[in-house]
């Protein structure tokens, strides 16, 4: 085949000018990028080879090899992996697969710092684009697994590629860097191992390092997680939580843990410090990772965690899972619901821990990242559902910080029975609107909920303890069961039969667009507010329904 000549997808190109131009922080993130993409390639064949075991032949052990070469000034990332063919090399290195993409271009370009840049991009996981930190030419060879043909990829990383047939004795895909002016510490043996040694040494495969004749193996082999905790340093585990999680924070939490008995698995989770950018992101990738005997076998299976969990990051790697299990069956496995369901009350313990610390401001912090994906849990898993509103956390007009429930209910007044709550959009707006003025002259905090997910769960959930919740902008939020804390002014009262002839004036003016006018104990300063009556939706969740059908 002669040559063909391929733009890149428009993403990818303003992608590459940033990638290109503006990553000066650290730009060792190249090597980690490929190297990881080198040993998702193994684990890919590894794992199609459980069904498929012809497709190892003639490939020797899983490996990546790093070759440099001082005279012609490149650097080649090679590995014995699953491969790409024509097809694979257009659509992998040529578009950003997922959604989202023109989103992250954007923000990406108004990023002010490098370090927001370089978090970004770990976190979109656009790796392979990374080589051109360092690259003025990049040369991809490769031939898939199973098949004859072995293709050449080449571009400079300015708007288009090539694509031409090459021989290619082997499977794999051998990634050669033509650096830059400057760029030259890459080809430095020492300055390789040394950037192996701390970033890419608990990749599960072994990492050669080739310099002239001289040949060496570079990181330990031992996956991290099968270690004891006694023998990892916490440094290991954050390297290991950015290498796993494409991430560049701190782990808030590091759960790690063997489980032994009934089901054998051990389990490696962290929570993140930061919010990553797609966590509301519908397709977002699942977080964690499954292993059956240090085996990769999915990152897509939702059965691992459920969705209100997804922000957890990790692994499980299980004694007792069939190696040969297909992706269908991952979902009906009883084994892997039992895990599921140990994994859930394990972090769900662990938050609780964090929640009771001394210090509230790390839960906190926590609660304001990830507190609106937790809360999903209240409607989908009534079994957690006690536990997740002990961890809940609300912004109310009783504290200018986060309340608990537990905090609330001891504040009750005499008398109150019910939970009282305002949704809105903005925290500001609903601490100053006219429904929340009665309780409020009368020592009654209410909850201001700005998450739209709160809509949602409160139905679902109802009470807790003893009190229900119950919105202000309903017509049964009844005050005058609650004793008042300040005299009523009766010379402020206003007198009945003016207000019967107000009221009627009021029914009859506006009788296509309320239901009813009612005198109200609500107000103090405005003269009237909207409510929704006690039957009908709360007036929030109207308007939040209203938008979606649009
Ligand atoms: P990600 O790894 O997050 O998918 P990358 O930009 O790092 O994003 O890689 C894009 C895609 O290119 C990968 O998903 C994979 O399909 C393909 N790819 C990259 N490097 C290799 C490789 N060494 N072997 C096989 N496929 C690769
Ligand atoms: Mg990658």
């Amino acid at each position: 085949m002669s040559l063909e000549r391929h733009g890149f997808q428009a993403e990818v190109s303003r992608l590459l000018q940033i990638v290109a131009h503006s990553l000066y922080s650290d730009k060792s993130v190249f090597l980690r990028e490929l190297i990881s993409n080198a040993s998702d390639a193994c684990d890919k064949l590894r794992y199609l080879a459980l069904t498929q075991p012809e497709l190892l032949e003639g490939g020797g052990e899983l490996a990546v090899t790093l070759s440099v070469d001082k005279g012609g000034k490149t650097l080649t990332i090679a590995d014995n992996g699953i491969g790409m063919n024509k097809d694979d090399l257009i659509s992998h290195l040529g578009t950003i697969a997922r959604s989202g993409s023109a989103k992250f271009v954007e923000e990406l370009e108004s990023a002010k710092s490098a370090e927001a840049k370089v978090s970004l991009i770990g976190q979109f996981g656009v790796g392979f684009y990374s080589a051109f930190m360092v690259a003025d030419k990049v040369t991809v060879l490769s031939r898939k697994a199973g098949e004859t043909q072995g293709w050449r990829w080449i571009s400079d990383g300015t708007g288009e590629f090539t694509i031409e047939t090459a021989e290619k004795p082997q499977r794999g895909t051998e990634i050669t860097l033509h650096l830059k002016k400057g760029e030259e510490e890459w080809l430095e043996a020492a300055r390789l191992e040394h950037i192996i040694a701390k970033h890419s040494e608990h990749v599960a495969l072994p990492i050669h390092l080739k310099d002239g004749a001289e040949e060496k193996h570079v990181n330990q082999k031992a996956a991290l997680w099968t270690k004891s905790k006694s023998e990892i340093t916490e440094e290991q585990y954050r390297d290991f939580y950015r290498h796993i999680a494409h991430a560049w924070d701190e782990p808030w939490a590091t759960i790690h843990y063997k489980a032994e008995g009934k089901i054998d698995y051990t389990a490696l989770l962290f929570i993140p410090s930061q919010r990553p950018m797609d966590l509301f992101n519908p397709d977002r990738k699942q977080s964690l990772k499954l292993y059956a005997k240090r085996v990769f076998i999915t990152d897509q299976s939702d059965e691992i965690l459920p969705g209100w969990l997804r922000f957890v990051r990790g692994l499980v790697d299980s004694e007792d899972l069939q190696l040969n299990i297909s992706r269908e069956m991952l979902q009906a496995s009883p084994l892997l619901a039992k895990i599921r369901a140990a994994l859930v009350k394990r972090v769900l313990s662990e938050l609780g821990k964090r929640a009771n610390d001394e210090d509230k401001t790390s839960y906190e912090s926590f609660w304001g990242h990830f507190g609106a994906v937790l809360k999903e849990g209240l409607y989908e898993d009534p079994a957690s559902r006690d536990e997740i509103l002990k961890l809940a956390r609300f912004r109310s007009t009783g504290s200018d910080g986060w309340v608990s429930l537990a905090d609330y209910a001891a504040r009750m007044k005499e008398g109150q029975k019910a939970i009282y709550y305002i949704a809105g959009d903005q925290l500001d707006a609903l601490a100053r609107s006219a429904q929340i003025e009665g309780f409020k002259a009368k020592g009654i905090e209410v909850l201001l909920l700005t998450d739209p997910i709160d809509e949602f769960w409160i139905p679902a959930v109802e009470k807790f303890g003893e009190a229900e919740f119950r919105s202000v902008t309903r017509a049964g939020a009844d005050l005058s069961e609650v004793k008042s804390e300040q005299k009523t002014d009766d010379s402020k009262k206003p007198v009945a039969e003016n207000l019967d002839a107000l009221i009627s004036f009021l029914k009859v003016t506006y009788k296509d667009a309320v239901k009813d006018v009612r005198v109200s104990e609500r107000l103090t300063d405005s003269a009237c507010c909207l409510v929704a009556d006690s039957g009908d939706m709360d007036m929030h969740l109207e308007r939040l329904l209203r938008q979606h059908k649009r």
